[in-house]
Order: C-alpha cells, then structure tokens, then sequence
C-alpha cells in the first residue's frame, strides 16, 4: 500500500491531499467508468484547482438563496432539541414516546479542527448504544462518521443518525427540495439517497470495526423535505440498497487503483507547481497534457457532480465526441464515437462498417425527414 500511495502522492504532487465528502463519494457512482476521476480522486487531486487554473471552472452548483433555504429547513427541523423531528420518526419508525432523547454534537465544536474530536464522541455515543440496547439515546445530531477512501481515513457528516429502533440504526436525511402531492424530482432523491448511502457505508465500518453486525446499519434512509410549497417537514423511507451496493463497488475500485497507475506514462503529475504564495505556476499546456494521459468519460450529467466538467466538456467537443450529446444519444449510436462520423453516415457520404449497416439506415431516414420538413416550412 506505500508504494501505491507513493505513486498518488506523486501524481498530486506535494499539495495536501483533498479529502472527499458525501457528495464527491456519490459522485463515483454516477460515472464509474470514468478513469480520470477515478484517478484523481484517489490520489486527493484538487480538481477544481486544476479546472480554475485551466480557466474552466465549474460554476457554484447552489446558489446562495438555495443554500440558506437549506440551512433555514434544518435548523427548522431540528429546532427544540429535536422536538418536530422525534415527531416525524415517532410516525415512520414507530418509536414509542420515552424514546425521545437528542444529542447534539455541535457543542463540541463546529470547526474542521473539531473534526477527529467529534468523530471520538460519536464512536464512543454510537458504540455506547449498539452495545446497551436499552439505551434511551434515539437521536444523534451533527455527528462525524469515518470512512476509508482509497486507504485513507475521511470525515462525514450525516444530518442525523437516529439510533436504537428495534436494535437498528438508521441515517437521516433532511433536504429543502419539495414533495408535491407526494412525489419529488427523481435526480434530487437519487443524489440524496446516494449521499446517505455513503453514511451508511461508514457506520457499517464502524460496527465491524469493533466485531459488531453491519446489518444492524439500516438500508432504509429516513428523508426529510418540506411539503408541498409549505416549510413544514415530511419524513419518508427510502430503500437505498442500490445505491449502498454500487457506492461500495466504486470504493473497492479505488482501492484496486493500480491498473490506471499502470496505465499512464511515467512521471506523469497533476501537480499545480504551486509557489510561495500558493499560486500554481504550472504550465497550462503542459497540464493538459498531462490530464489526457488519463482517459475521460465525459456526459452531460458531469456538470452536475464533477469540477472537472467544463476542461471535459472542452475537450470532448474539440475532439468532436458522441459523448457531448448525452448518454441516450451515445447508446443510441453505439459504437460510433464521433459526431462527424453520425454526420457522414446520415449524409451518406461514409460506406457504413457491416455492423452500422441498421445504424445507417436509421440516420439516413432521420435526415431525409429533417431535410424534407426544412424544406417545406
Ligand atoms: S468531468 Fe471529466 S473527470 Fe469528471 S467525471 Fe466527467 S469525464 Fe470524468
């Protein structure tokens, strides 16, 4: 594992290496094929350094209204020590009233120094309860969960872990996107699920960490969103095995990192060059190179998970890949990979390879009715 790490640590170069959190984690289930990532988020490369320094960074996913809508939720949710979210689980899990204890962590402290403190007390709270079943803690507020990435310990921070019902553990998950008449955006719910799956992942570590049972962790996440177009909250259960299994994959994957090592030049760096005063003096080109000795999987959808989006994008629509269409488009021309081939095919200026005889047939159709229906307008 030390030579492993010494070959990411050159890759990053002497820059800290960039923790992951809940999100980054989900963000590897959405394009596991990707080796770039792959790569770099296992030697802790700052991508949105790399993206800024290139002069294609990714614009804040949130806005600042969305992100103090989301703070006002939570803290609405959690107000008086708990007492409307005891209301919520009491309805989804049954909890019978004397169970209605809270713990709130943040008295330890909020800061990213406060971390390794705070993740003790939460070890010590979360063991505490697993080992006393008749423990009256059901509620454990700004906890610290600890998960290995790569071989490398990282911090997260569920929402709420909500402890001891029935013996089992379950993670909360509180969001400020609606439900209207009992029904939300698919991709917020997908992102959120992903996200508490990570948490999940991590409390089973730490039960088997101490020869405890990880199914103890439930597979159900708790979610919280606000109604309809009020504030006021609802709680629903969601099944996240799916999400569990393939974030665990992704993980196993990048603890098996060595065949994209291998795969890439020697010496090849990430590394920002950074100078006295923390500003990266490496050469732009010379950076691009070194990034597409790493193979990228661009789609669309890398806008919204990954920093590196818009350098992908660049570079996908330089090289005028299918890629940039979207995965629909690109399953739907498999086994074309280049927007000029699709082009020449539909055209009929290119003979079709015998396995794109169908596909040809298909974009040759497609283009007579667009060129017929522009012609009739
Ligand atoms: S933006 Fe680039 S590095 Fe990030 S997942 Fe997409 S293709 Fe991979």
């Amino acid at each position: 594992m030390s030579l492993l790490n010494d070959r990411l640590d050159a890759l990053r170069g002497p820059a800290p290496a960039k923790g992951h959190d809940a999100r980054t984690l989900a963000a590897l289930t959405t394009n596991p094929g990707c080796a770039r990532r792959a790569l770099m988020d296992a030697a802790g490369v700052d991508k949105d350094a790399i993206a800024v320094h290139l002069g294609k960074p990714r614009p804040l996913a949130k806005s600042s209204i969305a992100l103090r809508n989301g703070a006002v939720f939570e803290q609405k949710v959690k107000a008086d020590g708990g007492a409307e979210l005891l209301r919520l689980l009491r309805d989804v899990l049954g909890l019978p009233l004397h169970e209605a204890a809270h713990t709130d962590l943040a008295a330890v402290g909020s800061q990213d120094a406060s971390l390794p403190v705070r993740h003790a007390y939460t070890r010590t709270a979360v063991l505490e309860a697993a080992r006393s079943p008749r423990s009256v803690r059901t509620l454990l507020d700004h906890p610290i969960l600890q998960l290995t990435v790569a071989g490398h310990p990282v911090y997260l921070e569920p929402d709420v872990v909500a402890f001891q019902v029935d013996g089992v553990f379950h993670i909360i998950e509180i969001k400020s996107f609606a439900v209207l008449d009992g029904r939300a955006d698919p991709a917020k719910v997908a992102a959120a699920v992903t996200q508490a799956a990570a948490y999940v992942i991590a409390l089973r570590e730490l039960f088997e960490s101490e020869g405890l049972d990880g199914d103890n962790v439930s597979h159900d996440i708790i979610l919280i969103t606000p109604r309809n177009f009020s504030r006021n909250p609802t709680a629903s259960i969601v099944d996240a095995r799916k999400k569990i299994a393939a974030l665990t994959r992704q993980l196993n994957r990048l603890t098996r990192i060595g065949p994209l090592l291998d795969a890439l030049p020697p010496h090849t760096t990430f590394d920002l060059a950074l100078d006295r005063g923390e500003r990266p003096t490496r050469d732009a080109k010379d950076l691009t190179a070194a990034l597409q000795t790493a193979p990228a999987r661009y789609t669309p959808t890398c806008r919204h998970f990954c920093d590196l989006a818009y350098v992908c994008r660049s570079e996908a629509r330089d090289e005028g890949l299918i890629d940039v269409l979207g995965s629909d488009i690109r399953d739907d021309l498999g086994g074309v990979d280049h927007i000029s081939t699709a082009l020449r095919l539909a055209d009929d200026t290119r003979r079709p390879a015998p396995d794109q005889v169908d596909l040809a047939a298909a974009l040759r159709h497609a283009h007579a009715v667009r060129t017929h229906l522009r012609e009739s307008a």
